[in-house]
């Protein structure tokens, strides 16, 4: 039975995996992997998280740094908080207070069209916010870094979809994280969306694998 979850899970890595990635994307194929060269299409490029992690409060704030990054974007929705919901876990919370006191600057983007729960929810982590943000449109994002004040290569971008947050970030040359959703609902939209990300996933895998 597919869910969600399962789609992510089957992928399994442990909270810092990053896909190698590496070859340039194989000039040919429109999806997947190449039959013929191996390599992987641009589409899966464009598709590819740089990181994974179980939960946001799993990711390792000083590799971050490492990395040089400076400000995050976060996602909302099954990222933040549950779908559609206002509370925020205290997991969570903590996160965002370790992240500013390491002096990452955090901003909201959310495709989400609810700005006073946006708006609140941000205060509460100490970020600024953005929406709806239309990602994976690059202009949100834009937007989003203006207000970090950062650079794409300073800028890590965290969310639960493969076809919004990871592309919208990986379009603009972002560190891109993609965690598992924080509950099993979702917007209709979204839940068709999640039958493409496990295919997506499966030929990452593949991909990693193979390299
Ligand atoms: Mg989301």
């Amino acid at each position: 039975m597919w869910t969600p979850r399962s789609a992510l899970s089957h992928v399994a890595q442990p909270p810092s995996a990053v896909f190698p990635g590496g070859a340039a994307a194989c000039p040919v194929s429109l999806c997947g992997i190449c039959e013929i060269c191996g390599r992987e299409s641009l589409m899966l490029k464009l598709l590819r998280p740089d990181m994974l992690a179980d939960a946001i409060w799993e990711i390792d704030l000083a590799e971050l740094r490492q990395r040089g990054i400076e400000g995050v974007i976060l996602d909302l929705d099954n990222t933040i908080v549950d779908w559609n919901r206002s509370e925020v876990r205290e997991e969570v919370r903590r996160w965002a207070g370790r992240a500013r006191q390491a002096g990452l600057r955090l901003c909201i983007a959310s495709n989400a069209r609810g700005r006073a729960r946006v708006a609140a929810i941000a205060e509460e982590i100490g970020a600024t916010w953005l929406a709806p943000a239309g990602k994976p449109s690059r202009r949100g994002l834009r937007r989003a870094m203006a207000m970090l004040g950062t650079i794409p290569d300073a800028t890590a971008v965290v969310g639960d979809q493969v076809f919004t947050d990871v592309m919208g970030g990986n379009r603009l040359g972002l560190f891109t994280i993609l965690v598992r959703p924080l509950s099993g609902r979702d917007f209709a939209g979204t839940r068709i969306m999640r039958i493409f990300e496990w295919f997506v996933m499966r030929w990452l895998r593949r991909g990693s694998e193979d390299g």
